[in-house]
């Protein structure tokens, strides 16, 4: 499995004595002092090393890192304590070599919890570090209606379910990441903006954190297209792509854009904004303010609009923000209705799907004209509707983008379903626990008196 893709490698204060791997390109914990931040560097050191090796001796991995042996045992105790590491018998440095016990990667007490809150449901993908799927779920929720408040109520409740399952199975989490479709300030977890969930300014990670109790692990928030961009990079149909774009298919559309094998962030992390490509000046309103973007043309709400105009779907769209409204139709259920249209031939819808197709391909020639990604992943609807979409729109993309065909780009659906950003999440929190494997709980037998 390839590495996660990173924008910022991870500081090694006080010179580790080999670089350190790189990470998601989430800020790292604070540096705290130098004896500290040192030791951290180094767990991170030790246990990437039996990740990416697997089991052997510390005096391996002394060789292996530089680190003296009284060091690394030192280390590797910690490890143990914190569940992260096991004792796996003995062996053999070459054949001269005496027997020495082995150590191991343990990656089945402790979790990673994903979750993605949107704007009709919640997504929780949990895992535990050997990559064993503890809990998968998806719920329809309104949380453009119901606002943030009670949004935060309702994914603490989902949160603790999920975390109460993954300690049954016996992987207590050691960290939370929620996925957010909009700008998130991703150093205090800050959702800057969504204009889909009506959020502004709101402090997501420390909200959650209170909800969700004596939880002490870290909680962190990510933009939606990012974390399924990096799901796509280490397990989607695309995976190990070094160019490549993912799109989000849901009311909005959001993009994580890999480049070079590496997630895109910008300057403030704002970058992959792309359902608000202004490409109409003359048509819809968004829900961010402006008039014509991308997304008034391609999501989940201006299909459904185009191809049912009479129905009641924009007028709910636009009544079900007051809070305490009815929640909104799964969009799994829509796209359903859709898929029974198309199969039955119906003319509206499938013209509706054509020319969401055709503006699929107009955005996506701009991305590909700026960033001349190999694939350009679809997810969400977008996959769900492939085989109607696609065509249209890899047609308009080859006609638009200026190298046309010779751009060898091409529009790929997702196979990871509705469960790509907090698949992405899981697995930006396994990659955190890497980094930093002091920040989670003790092990097991110490964890059960403070409940983490
Ligand atoms: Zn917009």
């Amino acid at each position: 499995m390839p590495r996660q893709p990173a924008s910022t490698p991870v500081s090694a204060p006080n010179s580790a004595p080999a670089s350190a791997p790189a990470s998601t390109g989430h800020r790292t914990h604070p540096a705290g002092s130098g004896h500290a931040s040192l030791r951290r560097a180094n767990l991170s050191l030790v246990l990437r090393h039996l990740r990416d090796e697997g089991p052997c001796s510390r005096s391996d991995v002394a060789d292996a890192t530089g680190l003296h042996r009284a060091t690394v045992s030192s280390l590797m105790a910690e490890l143990i304590q914190r569940g992260l590491v096991r004792e796996v018998g003995t062996a053999r440095a070459g054949a001269i070599g005496r027997p020495r016990r082995a150590v191991a990667l343990d990656g089945s007490h402790v979790g990673a919890l994903g979750m993605e809150i949107n704007v009709d449901y919640i997504a929780v993908h949990g895992v535990d570090l050997a990559g064993r799927v503890l809990v998968e779920r998806r719920i329809a929720f309104d949380a453009m209606g119901e606002g943030p408040d009670r949004s935060l109520v309702e994914l603490g409740r989902v949160a603790r379910r999920a975390i109460a399952e993954m300690r049954r199975a016996g992987a207590a989490p050691g960290g939370i990441v929620v996925a957010v479709p909009g700008l998130v300030d991703i150093g205090p977890g800050v959702v800057t903006l969504a204009p889909n969930l009506g959020w502004d300014g709101l402090p997501l990670a420390e909200r959650l954190r209170a909800e969700l109790g004596g939880f002490r692990a870290p909680v962190g928030v990510d933009n939606d297209a990012n974390l399924a961009a990096l799901a796509e990079f280490t397990s989607g149909v695309a995976a190990g792509t070094p160019d490549m774009v993912y799109l989000t298919g849901e009311v909005g559309v959001g993009g994580g854009i890999i480049v070079g094998g590496r997630l895109l962030r910008g300057a403030d992390g704002f970058s992959g904004e792309v359902g608000h490509l202004p490409v109409n000046p003359t048509g819809r309103r968004c829900g961010c303010g402006r008039t014509g973007c991308w997304e008034t043309k391609v999501g989940l709400a201006a299909l459904v609009r185009t191809a049912t105009p009479h129905r009641a779907y924009e007028s709910q769209v636009k009544h079900r923000v007051r809070p305490g409204a009815v929640p909104a139709p799964d969009p799994e259920e829509r796209v359903k209705e859709i898929s029974r249209a198309l199969a039955a031939g119906e003319p509206r819808t499938l013209a509706a799907v054509a020319e969401v197709g055709r503006w699929l391909g107009l955005g996506g020639s701009i991305l590909v004209n700026l960033f001349n990604p190999r694939v350009i992943v679809v997810g969400g609807y977008f996959a769900r509707l492939a085989e109607r979409l696609i065509p249209p729109a890899q047609a308009e993309l080859e006609r638009l983008v200026v190298a046309g065909p010779a751009a060898r780009c091409r529009f790929l659906p997702s196979n990871l379903g509705f469960g790509a950003a907090s698949r992405g999440a899981a697995s930006m929190v396994a990659d955190h626990i890497m980094d930093d494997p002091a920040a989670i709980g003790l092990a097991p037998a110490a964890r059960t008196s403070n409940g983490n």
